[in-house]
């Protein structure tokens, strides 16, 4: 269906054993669209992420290209192009970079197309080529964070999920990480669903922004528009 958006989400549901923690969300992310979850701690969004990538189950309806895919498996969600790099840095400490990206690229038809896509993100994370054969347990914050949002694109997603990539990162590496994911998205139509606490740098490359509280959407529209509203600036960028 061409007419409809890559993700879908109507009145969802989630949470953990008795404890709903997201209630009645309604999401869309467009094909190549770049879009922003802000939210206080414990809003949900990590949560949001779970049930949509089929970590944990839900209520309501998922759709991926207007087919329902409710409670698909992990696995499942990856073979229709959704990706997640999980909050914490989701790198195999123990494999090396390379490996880490290996098995990445499980998914992908055979050996030289994951060779093909290791070289292309050695060419986008010149310091993970240095460091191909170091343990992933002993690289840098930033380092794993890069490893671990490659390693989410081995896949070749057509929606990368992103948790708090930002999270204990020096502003720097942030800022070069979030362009390197700017560019990565504009030049190979991936689209991005982000989960952030950074609102500044969120806001710089989302399209549209959806405000999680207490496990709603207290509100949703462009990147600009949340820009130009007080209250939210004031509460999300401080000024
Ligand atoms: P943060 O920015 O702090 O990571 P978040 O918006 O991502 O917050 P979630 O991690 O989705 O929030 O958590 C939402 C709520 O669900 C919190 O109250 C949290 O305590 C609860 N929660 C998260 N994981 C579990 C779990 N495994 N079992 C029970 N409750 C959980």
């Amino acid at each position: 269906n061409a007419a409809a958006p890559l993700l879908e989400v109507r009145g969802l549901g989630a949470g953990y054993g008795q404890v709903s923690v997201l209630h009645d969300i309604d999401l869309t992310v467009g094909t190549g669209e770049a879009v922003v979850v802000l939210g206080a701690n414990g809003a949900g969004k990590t949560t949001l992420l779970r049930a949509v990538s089929g970590l944990i189950g839900h209520t309501g309806e998922i759709r991926v290209d207007g087919q329902v895919v409710s409670n698909a498996r992990p696995d499942q969600m990856l073979d229709r192009g959704l990706s997640l790099v999980p909050q914490g840095r989701g790198t195999l400490t123990a494999l090396d970079v390379e490996d880490n990206l290996r098995v990445g690229g499980t998914a992908l038809a055979n050996r030289g197309e994951v060779d093909d896509e290791i070289d292309r993100w050695f060419g986008v994370f010149p310091r993970l080529a240095e460091r191909r054969k170091q343990v992933a347990g002993t690289l840098s914050g930033g380092e794993q964070q890069m490893l671990a949002i490659a390693r989410a694109l081995m896949s070749r997603p057509r929606l990368l999920l992103c948790d708090e990539i930002s999270l204990g990162l020096a502003p720097l590496i942030v800022q070069e990480l979030f362009e390197t994911l700017r560019t990565v998205s504009v030049e190979s139509g991936t689209a991005l669903l982000m989960v952030e606490q950074n609102a500044e740098l969120a806001l710089d490359i989302a399209a549209r922004v959806y405000l999680l509280e207490v496990g709603e959407v207290a509100s949703s529209g462009t990147a600009a528009s949340f820009r130009e509203n007080n209250n939210i600036r004031q509460a999300y960028l401080g000024y």
